[in-house]
């Protein structure tokens, strides 16, 4: 603590409570060379010193017999505080009876009056404030045992005190964790693993000065440093790996770590550190990224994504997330007929609004999350089909968007067939939109999923052809019964010639492969105009419908039936 302080340029500040001025100055010559002294003439104003927040004194010496607030009521009052009880009082005095009654109000040492020497006076103060602090420290004092390093509660009650006497100062919170160390445990045994932890605190204690950063391990293989504000971390941490990789026998070692830096002093200590934990964990498994700093935007949108995975199961629940149900056309014939519809989720937060899919479907497809939802807007669409069956007499197949991660669900065919056999409906009415990026992942393993589909009698949509990385190749072998253009060739159709006969390619594509086109995100008449001329058989986007709840969607099948009467 020492150390820490006096690099710092920090000193300690003692409240001088007398009403006579002589006492004020001659006790503020005496500690002014050790410390930073404050000045009260009454209880009242030494009351109101000790509750201001950006004054914190190591020591109050009080006199006893004052104006307006004696010295017995402030002690009195500083009992009766919680906050204030942590300030150690010496008491001045000339009488020996005061002493009795002052060490019950909670005195922790008295000076008598006239003054000694100036060096027992100093003597005094600092043996008090050396035993105050110590106490509180002992009440947590423990090392972690392994590194040498603090241990949690140590460290915390550390950082207090820092504060306390160095509340200005810019600080920065840093959380290291080493990546993997389970696997270092199990691979190498125990020991191999205690011993890389160990030479983590000894290069750690090496490579941050210990005068101005204190650090602890609060669990197995992460570490907490609390040190001055500094711009550059890259170079100390590089030297760190450095260190650890150069240990023989070692396995590789790989630190990630998240920087909160200039913590916030308003909020608790343990809240910079969670706040510093949320940065490295948002870099977990990326080997490009060693470092990672917290800001509130990020932070905030970590909390966003937290939010709705913490919220699905309520709001599948609560009915929260709703179908919405978008028409597909055919085009090719006199007047545009509804051909099927496509099934897209959307979620009606009872506290954050509308939520489009675009937020949470990626944050729930890498969670795997999304196998739940997937599950539901199934079911949701198939119990949709069977009721528009009843009400209208005919049926409007339903496609629904398939996920990579239902793909590699054993179960997956099973499910569907058997939600379809619950609801009397036929793998006809069921379509699946499976991303084409999801082929060219694992184009083997997905093959074989997908033929077993088919062979059930499921028909297969390639959705956002032309957005990934599928060669012509590939879509030769990959089993398909409609191609769904990306809606970005539409958007850019009209831009050039060059962009229109890039259209004309991919259906002349979906006519080698003999199977139907469909164009997303259709939005105006010229498109659907040139889509028609060149042979683009389904059309589904803003010019006829966006997606609808399913109680606006009876309209479409309504028309749909009228043209059918005419025929
Ligand atoms: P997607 O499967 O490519 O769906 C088409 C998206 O284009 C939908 O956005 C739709 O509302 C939008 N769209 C349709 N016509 C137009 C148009 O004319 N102009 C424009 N600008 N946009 C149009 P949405 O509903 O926001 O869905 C976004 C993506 O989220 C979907 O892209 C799909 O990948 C995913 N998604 C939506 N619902 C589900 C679901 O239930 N399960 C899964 N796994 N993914 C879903
Ligand atoms: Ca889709
Ligand atoms: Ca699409």
């Amino acid at each position: 603590m020492d150390n820490f302080m006096q690099t710092t340029g920090l000193r300690r500040r003692i409240l001088v409570v007398d009403d006579e001025e002589i006492n004020r100055e001659i006790l503020g010559q005496i500690l002014s060379g050790s410390y930073e002294v404050s000045y009260a003439e009454n209880g009242k104003q030494a009351y109101e010193m000790l509750t201001r927040r950006d004054l914190q004194f190591s020591l109050m010496l009080l006199d006893l017999l004052m104006p307006e607030m004696d010295g017995f009521e402030l002690l009195e009052r500083i009992q009766e505080s919680e906050e204030l009880h942590s300030v150690p009082v010496i008491v001045m005095t000339s009488e020996k009876d005061a002493e009795v009654q002052s060490i019950r109000l909670g005195a922790s040492d008295f000076i008598t009056k006239p003054y000694d020497m100036p060096e027992v006076i100093l003597a005094r103060c600092e043996r008090i404030i050396e035993l105050y602090e110590g106490n509180s420290l002992i009440r947590s004092a423990e090392k972690d045992r392994l590194t040498g390093l603090y241990s949690k509660e140590f460290f915390f009650e550390y950082i207090r005190q820092i504060e306390s006497y160095n509340g200005e100062r810019d600080m920065d919170a840093v959380v290291l964790n080493i990546e993997h160390f389970h696997m270092i445990n199990e691979m190498y045994g125990r020991s191999v693993g205690d011993d890389v932890l160990k030479r983590t605190g000894l290069s750690l204690t090496r490579l941050f000065d210990p005068k101005s950063c204190i650090a602890c391990r609060p669990d197995a293989d992460t570490f907490y440093l609390y040190g001055v504000h500094r711009e550059e971390y890259e170079e100390v941490f590089a030297e760190l790996q450095e260190e650890l990789a150069q240990l023989s026998q070692s396995p590789r070692i790989r630190f990630r770590i998240g920087i909160y830096p200039n913590v916030d002093k308003e909020i608790p200590a343990e809240i910079w550190f969670d706040h510093a934990k949320m940065a490295c964990d948002r870099i977990r498994g990326d080997y490009t990224r060693q470092l990672s700093f917290y800001s509130k935007e990020l932070n905030e949108h970590d909390l966003f994504h937290e939010r709705l995975i913490n919220d699905i199961d309520e709001a599948i629940e609560r009915r929260d997330l709703i179908v919405y149900f978008q028409p597909k056309y055919a085009i090719q014939g006199v007047e545009p007929r509804l051909r099927s519809a496509e099934a897209l989720i959307r979620w009606k937060h009872p506290e954050l609004g509308m939520i489009s899919p675009g937020e949470f479907i990626p944050l729930f497809e890498s969670n795997g999350l999304i196998q739940k939802l997937d599950r539901y807007v199934w079911q949701e669409a198939v119990a949709q089909i069977r009721r528009w069956k009843e009400e209208f007499g005919i049926s409007v197949p339903v496609s629904v968007n398939v996920s990579r991660v239902d793909i590699y669900d054993p179960k997956l065919e099973e499910n569907l067939l058997e939600l379809l056999k619950k609801n009397g409906i036929s793998t006809e009415d069921l379509m699946l939109e499976i991303t084409e990026s999801a082929y060219s992942e694992n184009s083997e393993g997905l093959i074989r999923v997908v033929n077993a589909l088919r062979d059930n009698g499921f028909r297969i949509e390639l959705d956002d052809f032309g957005s990934g990385y599928s060669s012509l190749n590939m879509l030769t072998t990959i089993p398909i019964d409609v191609l769904k253009m990306d809606m970005l060739f539409i958007r850019n159709m009209h831009k050039s010639v060059k962009n229109q006969k890039l259209v004309e390619l991919v259906i002349d594509i979906a006519r080698f492969l003999g199977v139907p086109v469909i164009a997303e995100g259709v939005e105006d008449e010229a498109q659907l105009i040139t889509l028609k001329d060149i042979g683009c058989d389904v059309i589904q986007g803003y010019y006829f419908s966006k997606p609808v709840p399913p109680e606006e969607f009876g309209p479409f099948i309504e028309e749909e039936l009228r043209k059918r009467e005419m025929e």
